[in-house]
Parts: C-alpha cells; sequence; structure tokens
C-alpha cells in the first residue's frame, strides 16, 4: 500500500526560495576580482539571480542545456549556480587547474552554450579558444567599467543582468533533471563528468545541514575555501542557505595572510578547504600569535589532514571535522563530527580519531571488499576497496558509456578505488589508493599519464610516477626511470620540458630517482607498492635543501 502524501519535486529552486523566505537578512560576502568586498543580502542575491535566468533564457538557454563558469568563489558565482538550474539548464562548473588539454575537451564534451569567467582566466581562453566551438558565448563576470581586453568577443556580467525584471515563476520539472555537471580528472584518459540532479543535490544540500547541526546555527559565518569550481564546494552553496548561514567567499585570495584577515573582519565562525590551505593559515596565526576572532570549526578533506594540522587546530580550540569524498559522490560521502563519548577520552585519543575519515553521512552506505568482491568485516583490521552507495552517488558518467559500464559492480554500488577499513564504531579508514594517481595540493595528476609521456622520451626506457610527501602539497610526483642503453640521462629540466607539452606546470615531477630496475607485480605491472617500500627514505629535494 503506498502513502497518501503529496510528492513534490525536490528541486534547487526552493533551496533559493526556502533561503531568502527564512533568512532574508542573512548574507553573501565577497572578496571580488575588482580588489574589493561586495556585500549582498540573499533577498538581494535572488533577485540578481532571477535577473539572471531571465538574461540566459534570452539567450536561448533551455531545459537540459549546459551553461559553463570558471570562476572563484564569490556572489556572482553563485548566482549562476541558482539562475542556470533555477529554469533547467545544467551549471558545468570547470576547474581552471585544468591543463589546456582536458579544458578544451571539457568544453567541447559537455556542448556548453555559454561559457562565463572571471576576468583572471581571460588568459586561459586566451590560450584555448581557437580548439572551443565557434558558437561558443562568453560571459566576463564583471561591470562594463572593469571589462578586460580580450581578442575574442565577450558579453558583461552585469550589463547582461541590468533591466532584467526581479519576478519570476521558476518552472517546475522532473526532480531527476540535471542541474549540475563537475568533471573529474581524478582518473587516468580524459575526464570523466559526474552529473547531478536536482533530487542528489536537494538531498546532499540536506545531508550536510543535518550533519553540522551543532556548527550550522543560523547566523553563522561559513567560509568556503573549497571551490565553487570543483566538487560542489562540499554542498555548502546549497546547505548555507538551507541553514542560514552568511557566506564568506575569498576569490582569489586564498593565502594565509587574506584569509586570516577577511576570517577576523567578517567574525567566520566554521571554514571549509583542503588541507594544503590550512597549512598557510596555521602559518599566519602562528605569526600573529592568535586565531582570527570567532573561529571554532574547521572541515578539512580533500586529502588526508595530517595529525599534526589537527592536533594545532584543536590546542586553538578549533574543532577539527575531517571529512571524505569524492566528485562522484556531490561530494560528500564521510564527516568527521565526533559522538558523545568520545568527550570522555584523552586529548590523545580524540585525535586519532579525528586523524581517521569519520563517519558515514545519511543515506550514503559503505563496503569494503576483497580482491575477489567479497564483503569484508567493519573490524577495523580488515582492509580492501571502499564501495559506496546512495541517491548521492553517480550512477554512470555523462556521455560515456564505456566508463559508465565500468562504474557500478553487479550489486550496483560504485567503486571509490580507495583502499580503507572501517572499525566497529564506523569510523573510516582511507590506507591507500587503488587508482593510480597523485594528489597535489588537493588537485589530481594522472601518474599513469606522466610515465607515458615520459617513456615516450627517446633516453627513458622505463618510467614510474609516484607521489612523494611534501608538506605544503601533501604529496608532489616524482619520476623514477629506468635510463635507454647507451642514452645519456636527461636531466629534471628537460624532462619537465619534454612534459610540459601534455601537463599543467603544477603537474610536472619535481624530481628524476634513476634505478637499474623498477619492480614489478605478478600480472607484470610496476609495482607502486614495493617502489614506495624501497623509496621509503627518499627526500624531496625542497626539504634535502632545507635540512
Ligand atoms: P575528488 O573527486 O577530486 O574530490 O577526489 C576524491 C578522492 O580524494 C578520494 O577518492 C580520495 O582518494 C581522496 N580524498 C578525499 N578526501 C580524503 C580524505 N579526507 N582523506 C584521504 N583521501 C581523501
Amino acid at each position: 500500500m503506498k502513502g497518501m502524501m503529496m510528492h513534490q519535486p525536490l528541486l534547487v529552486s526552493e533551496i533559493l526560495e526556502f533561503g531568502v523566505g527564512a533568512y532574508p537578512r542573512a548574507e553573501i560576502v565577497s572578496v571580488r576580482t575588482e580588489g574589493d568586498i561586495h556585500r549582498e543580502t540573499y533577498v538581494e542575491f535572488r533577485d540578481r539571480t532571477v535577473q539572471l535566468a531571465h538574461a540566459l533564457k534570452k539567450h536561448g538557454v533551455e531545459l537540459g542545456d549546459r551553461v559553463a563558469t570558471l570562476a572563484w568563489n564569490g556572489y556572482r558565482h553563485m548566482e549562476l549556480y541558482y539562475g542556470i538550474s533555477g529554469i533547467g539548464g545544467i551549471c558545468h562548473t570547470i576547474n581552471p587547474r585544468l591543463s589546456a588539454e582536458q579544458f578544451i575537451y571539457i568544453v567541447n564534451h559537455a556542448e556548453d552554450k555559454l561559457l562565463f569567467l572571471d576576468t583572471t582566466f581571460v588568459p586561459i581562453i586566451e590560450a584555448v579558444k581557437d580548439h572551443l566551438p565557434k558558437d561558443l558565448v562568453y560571459v566576463i563576470m564583471t561591470d562594463r567599467a572593469h571589462m578586460p581586453e580580450t581578442s575574442f568577443d565577450a558579453l558583461c556580467y552585469e550589463e547582461m543582468l541590468e533591466g532584467q525584471p526581479t519576478e519570476i515563476e521558476w518552472p517546475v520539472f522532473d526532480e531527476n533533471t540535471a542541474c549540475g555537471l563537475c568533471y573529474t580528472s581524478g582518473t587516468t584518459g580524459n575526464p570523466k563528468g559526474a552529473l547531478y540532479s536536482h533530487r542528489s543535490t536537494y538531498l546532499h544540500a540536506m545531508m550536510i545541514s543535518v550533519m553540522q547541526t551543532t556548527t550550522f546555527q543560523e547566523g553563522a559565518s561559513v567560509l568556503p575555501v573549497v571551490p565553487l569550481f570543483h566538487v560542489n564546494a562540499w554542498g555548502l552553496p546549497y546547505s548555507s542557505l538551507i541553514s542560514g548561514l552568511n557566506m564568506v567567499m575569498p576569490g582569489p585570495a586564498m593565502d594565509g595572510p587574506s584569509l586570516f584577515k577577511l576570517m577576523d573582519e567578517e567574525k567566520v565562525f566554521s571554514a571549509w578547504g583542503v588541507p594544503t590551505i590550512w597549512q598557510g593559515l596555521l602559518a599566519e596565526i602562528k605569526k600573529q600569535g592568535r586565531k582570527p576572532e570567532n573561529f571554532g570549526d574547521v572541515v578539512v578533506g580533500g586529502s588526508a589532514a595530517p595529525r599534526s594540522m589537527i592536533e594545532a587546530f584543536e590546542k586553538l580550540d578549533v574543532s577539527v571535522g575531517h571529512a571524505w569524498g569524492m566528485t562522484e559522490m556531490s561530494p560528500v560521502g564521510t564527516h568527521g563530527i565526533m559522538p558523545k563519548w568520545m568527550e570522555e577520552e584523552s586529548f590523545e585519543t580524540r585525535i586519532d580519531y579525528k586523524s581517521l575519515q569519520g563517519r558515514r553521512c545519511l543515506g550514503v552506505e559503505l563496503k569494503l571488499v576483497d580482491e575477489d568482491g567479497n564483503r569484508l568485516p567493519h573490524d577495523g583490521k580488515a582492509v580492501g576497496e571502499l564501495f559506496v552507495r546512495g541517491n548521492t552517488v553517480v550512477s554512470g558518467y555523462f556521455r560515456n558509456e564505456e566508463a559508465s559500464e565500468k562504474a557500478l559492480d553487479a550489486d550496483g554500488w560504485f567503486g571509490t578505488g580507495d583502499v580503507a577499513s572501517i572499525d566497529k564504531d564506523g569510523f573510516l579508514s582511507i590506507q591507500d589508493r587503488a587508482k593510480d594517481l597523485i594528489k597535489s595540493g588537493g588537485e589530481w595528476i594522472s601518474s599513469i599519464d606522466l610515465e607515458n609521456l615520459a617513456m615516450a622520451h627517446p633516453a627513458i626506457a622505463q618510467a614510474a610516477a609516484i607521489g612523494v610527501k611534501h608538506p605544503r602539497w601533501d604529496e608532489r610526483p616524482i619520476l623514477v626511470a629506468v635510463a635507454a642503453e647507451g642514452a645519456e640521462k636527461p636531466s629534471i629540466e628537460e624532462m619537465r620540458d619534454h612534459l610540459s607539452s601534455e601537463f599543467a606546470k603544477w603537474q610536472l615531477p619535481d624530481d628524476i630517482v634513476w634505478v637499474d630496475a623498477i619492480p614489478l607485480t605478478a600480472t607484470g605491472k610496476f609495482s607502486k607498492l614495493n617502489l614506495r617500500k624501497e623509496l621509503a627514505d627518499y627526500v624531496h629535494p625542497e626539504l634535502r635543501e632545507t635540512a
């Protein structure tokens, strides 16, 4: 027997209308590329979002059309999130740190109709525009006075909004309609698109607000340093409106001193971002001998939060929530809010638990499997590949049948490529990565792609790329190589030069270690596990220099 309840589709436009209706005075405060600070209330934010929605319709955006954004965290980017999806379009966020090759691939693959960009990113478009669709419409996110010189035709964001009405009847459509698209480069080969629906986005936003009930108090200020251009800023653009938070947007200024100043002035309580960002903030806190006023909560994820970082924050009375997730999971899967019983434990024990990746979020199931696909117990000892299932997890990839077929196991679970254990209290511990990837400063580098191009160099017989520990970037890539017979070994500069044809500068390896042979697995692949063991004493060049 079915329940007799109404069925209203879960749409992103309702999150906007709810937030504005319930918390009209809440604010979005943004550091702008223009150099100043901009403030708007939720009401003003809605008015401008509605104007944008009308403008988008005038430019022919219809249900299912992709509209790309290439922008920092700021109010205009928020307006795009809601304006595009509100009328049934798909907000396609692009990571400006992608290589030119990946950038060209995804804009063509997504077939974006318009591309909105911050002034900062004009050089990216200048470099790749000849390879992008000829009919792509560019809109620069500033006013007329700040429009930069460009060799391509571009509209002005503020002019686009001018004169548009501030009233709208948001269209109602199926909640399974797509609303967002984010490509993950956390794979080998071409990036793959996670296509979020209104329903998954709505549920994910509620999930975040539910898990943060102790910290997400109405009127509190939250700082998303985690970018809107990747992984939906961990759902904050939506959950902030559900909880009535003031959003403080750092724009391009994400160095320690700038973040400290902004947090201090705006009385930020909760700050969210990858570990690399917090290294910078902690250094500034040390320098100033105090933390920013009102700072009490930090959410760290994207890469493992180092124990020393967690300890440093906790000693400042800043509670650390260590979260785990991925693009394919909207992105949050587990959260680091501690159970009540933890209060009785010692400081050391609490730090131990906070170093783990937390417990599962509502609606996200976790399972561990061995190499044969058998389920492993959640006993804190068994280590296996982590699979996930839930309404906020992808069921496949946008326009990519091959990858979609491989995404789920026979029972419909998504394989994360992370290797983990889960203890009896539900705490996840990420131990290793089955996927061949290096994560530097929260961004991916494909080790396989690096190796293949390195081995295309005539002086290299074999090359393996691995990540080595780095205090600032968490991991940095190095090459371990076997020289071709009789060849002169190329210098690291020469190798970097060779690799820069396909890789962004920050993705290039920092060092080459020459070996006689690279250890192999039983199936003849490079054994990264053994290689990492062999190089256990390896020290990154920068650390050697300072030693
Ligand atoms: P992305 O799709 O770029 O968000 O990357 C997701 C991947 O980042 C995961 O599959 C993990 O390998 C890694 N990751 C994310 N959060 C954490 C964390 N807290 N600890 C360790 N690894 C993490």
